[in-house]
């Protein structure tokens, strides 16, 4: 890491550029490392980033100069003018704009109650505090975004993770190995629905190592991705139809004596005895109606049920006994039995693949010693997303690479985040008690529908800070159509007009992290804490989000909670309690490593996920079997077909699946209005097979109307051999703005919480996930 004195001295040799150490801020956005860089900054303006550290940079962070400095940036306070959605507004002061939203926001409070004002959970520190005070209804927004992996936390439970601020809904995924141990150790990485080379572009580089030491690359995926042209082999199975490869991979593992029986036996609940008339595990309480709940196994010396964890008990992972009149069964040999039932045959007619491809995908992976999945977020995206998340686990486990170097489902690589002074961002305890929402329940509550557990309460004022709810949410086309007329008060902080402000009320100026100081925090791969100062002033008027909360709490008459909430003070406040770690420090230190990231992982020995086997479920091993699911038919990982139903139009199922991918440059619709990006990307346009195209009259560049029974979106159409017949797909991260008509996002349901995500987020703390990839479609030329 460069000093304060080298920084000073590349000052000079730059000729009056200053130069300022600062980082990338995509972090979440490209799952990547939080990039150091120096900004280049002439007067008042940022004119170019350069990686700190060699490599260690991609065309994401390098464009936020140009974003900084947008010809499309909101310079003031705005305030609707015309009908909602219309584009007219007028310009008005700081003091109008908050006057107004306050006094409207205490006349819903009176109107309606505290709880149908609600705000996102982005809202940082000044935010919560707002929210409190208000009471405000706090909307967690991950699985709306389908970034919940509720059947992967389910089996294994949340890996730790210390929620740094104490946020109502905040979540983090599970995660996984650091891809330097597969660059080191896999023998065979499986790419099940990910697109690394494209989304996570500098972990690519290990996976690549890994294939030029010998390592087997293959990539499951409807797409013919970046990086299954970078693999050994790309296996086109159809949409939504990987349980179904993943339970014929298993019976064919069982059936090759390829298990690792020790490892199930020890640490999953494969050997727990499953009742067979209620689904539910089998425990010590249900023999002896006494109080005692340990959960039984088959013990193989005395032939009798026994507690799993009684000492001197040799579990028997295959079986089926009576147990005090009880028919039981082990979980295992429920998984099996179901997974027999998926022949080579069978799963090659559901998948669309070859049969000897099904085989020796199997073959591949319980040969590899050690095997990995590199898991994305495609998989977790479906309404039976909690199956096959399952089944991915369950693989690994079979195979003895769960918790293995060189094994292990990684979807990102798991940390901890430093354990921030929460008393320092004080939050308040004598406030009004707030609902905590999830996503896709504030679709049915915008709506006047019963929400799960909530019951019914409308919303009609949303405050969204750092929050594209329209753009980028399912379920838009009843958004914009059925919800946002019945809503009192908009208020957008944004940067640029998004879908979410071009509907606003009021649209607030925010400042990029350049025009305030801060601090960066480490996640996914990246271990560094970093100062961030102010690099340049506030572009225009705009204000950080807590400033503007702060101002707006003010106006509420709040002024004993805000007026000496001050963000320059709160920072060093905040780092407190964390080892070894001050805000001075990394003042000074610019960037520094948080030793508490992955703890004992070294450069010889990256980070193994679940290597002590501990799991945070309730038997503490990796269960597959989920027993309170039991009703739903869902306790055992199985495949499902997608539902149709949902999209059928005029009553007719339709015939197409599409998906949206991410690119190297759109990781969403951050940096859409980015013009570099949109002279290197032409587009919107939706990818179909040349099969697809033929049967519809379709041609190169047609202009083409994809539709379904919810909406409809019109743009250009490209033909592709990379796509699965049967799949179009369209890249993630256009406005509405963007396309000729209509918008992505109305094709896909928001009403669509899968019950068994409900029934599983007890134990996880996982919100139901939206099934973004599930969408069922039909396209058509457009006359023009
Ligand atoms: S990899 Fe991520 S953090 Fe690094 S420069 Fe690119 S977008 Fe920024």
């Amino acid at each position: 890491m460069a000093t304060n004195a080298e920084i000073d001295a590349r000052s000079k040799v730059a000729g009056g550029t200053r130069i300022v150490q600062t980082a990338c801020p995509m972090v979440a956005a490209c799952l990547g490392g939080s990039c150091p860089v120096y900004a280049h900054v002439k007067g008042e303006k940022v004119v170019r980033f350069e990686p700190v550290i060699p490599g260690r940079f991609c065309a994401k962070g390098a464009v936020w100069p140009e974003r900084i400095h947008s010809k499309d940036r909101i310079l003031y306070p705005l305030k609707r003018v015309g009908e909602r959605g219309s584009g007219e507004w007028e310009r008005v002061s700081w003091d109008e704009a908050l006057e107004s939203i306050a006094e409207k926001l205490k006349e819903i409070d009176n109107d309606h109650g505290h709880q149908t004002i609600a705000m996102f959970d982005r809202a940082g520190v000044a935010g919560q505090r707002f929210g409190q005070l208000l009471g405000s209804t706090m909307v967690s927004f991950i699985g709306a975004h389908g970034d919940s992996p509720v059947g992967a936390a389910r089996a294994t439970g949340w890996r730790n993770w210390t929620d740094p601020l104490g946020i109502p809904g905040a979540q983090q995924a599970p995660g996984g190995h650091a891809m330097e141990d597969l660059a080191m150790n896999s023998n065979v990485i499986i790419f099940w629905a990910a697109n690394t080379a494209e989304t996570e572009q500098l972990q690519m580089k290990h996976l690549i190592a890994a294939q030029e030491r010998g390592a087997k690359l293959i990539t499951i995926d409807p797409i013919f991705t970046t990086t299954a042209a970078m693999s050994d082999q790309w296996i086109p199975a159809k949409v939504g139809t990987d349980a179904a490869l993943a339970l014929a991979m298993i019976a064919i593992i069982h059936d090759k004596a390829m298990v690792d029986t020790a490892y199930m036996n020890q640490h999953t609940n494969g050997p727990f005895l499953i009742r067979q008339d209620n689904g539910q595990i089998l425990r010590e309480s249900d023999l002896n109606n006494q109080d005692s709940t340990g959960f039984l196994v088959w013990d193989e010396r005395s032939q009798t049920a026994k507690p799993a964890d009684e000492a001197g008990v040799t579990p028997t992972l295959m079986g089926g006994w009576e147990v005090n009149g009880i028919a039981c069964r082990t979980a295992y040999q429920m998984l099996i039995d179901e997974a027999q039932t998926f022949t080579i045959e069978h799963t090659a007619e559901i998948t669309g693949l070859p049969a000897d491809i099904v085989y020796q995908l199997a073959i591949d992976y319980g040969t590899a010693e050690p095997g990995a999945i590199k898991k994305g977020w495609g998989i977790g995206r479906t309404y039976h997303a909690h199956h096959m998340e399952r089944l991915m686990l369950t693989l690994a486990a079979m195979t003895g690479n769960m918790g293995r170097p060189g094994g292990g489902v990684s979807a990102i690589s798991s940390f901890q985040a430093p354990p921030l002074n929460r008393k320092a961002a004080e939050r308040l305890t004598d406030t009004v008690p707030q609902t905590v929402i999830d996503g896709l329940s504030l679709l049915a509550a915008t709506t006047g529908e019963e929400v799960p557990e909530l019951g019914k309460f409308p919303i009609k004022a949303l405050i969204m800070a750092g929050m594209n709810w329209v753009g980028q949410w399912p379920g838009q086309a009843k958004t914009l159509r059925e919800v946002l007329p019945n809503i009192e008060l908009i208020v957008v902080h944004e940067l640029v007009m998004s879908d979410a402000a071009k509907m606003a009320d009021y649209v607030l100026p925010v400042t990029t992290p350049y025009e305030h100081e801060g601090v960066c925090m480490p996640g996914y791969y990246g271990n560094l804490i970093q100062h961030m100062p102010e690099v340049v002033p506030p572009v225009g008027e705009s204000k950080s989000d807590f400033e503007i909360f702060r101002n707006l709490g003010m106006k509420m008459g709040w002024s004993e909670h805000f007026k000496d909430l001050n963000e320059a003070a709160l920072l060093p406040k905040m780092w407190e309690t964390v080892p070894g770690v001050s805000f001075d420090r990394i003042k000074e230190e610019k960037a520094l490593v948080w030793e508490g990231f992955n703890p004992g992982a070294t450069e010889e020995h990256p980070h193994v996920e679940w290597a002590e086997a501990q799991f945070r479920t309730p038997s503490g091993r990796l269960e597959f079997y989920a027993e309170e699911c039991a009703d739903l038919g869902d306790a055992l990982p199985i495949y499902r077909e997608r539902p149709r139903d949902l999209y059928a139009l005029a009553g007719e199922k339709l015939p197409l699946s599409l998906v949206s991918y991410h690119s190297k440059f759109l990781p969403s619709a951050t940096l859409n209005e980015v013009a570099t990006f949109r002279d290197l990307m032409p587009g919107p346009y939706v990818m179909v097979n040349p099969l697809d195209a033929e049967s519809r009259d379709i041609g190169e560049d047609d202009i083409v109307e994809i539709f379904n029974g919810l909406g409809s979106v019109i743009l250009h159409a490209r033909m592709s051999e990379g796509m699965r017949p049967g799949t179009i797909a369209v890249m993630q991260g256009w406005r509405r703005s963007s396309f000729i008509e209509g918008g992505m996002q109305e094709l896909v349901s928001g009403n669509v919480t899968n019950p068994a995500h409900l029934k599983m987020k007890p134990l996880t703390g996982a919100d139901p996930n939206a099934p973004l990839h599930d969408v069922w479609v039909d396209i058509r030329k457009v006359n023009t």
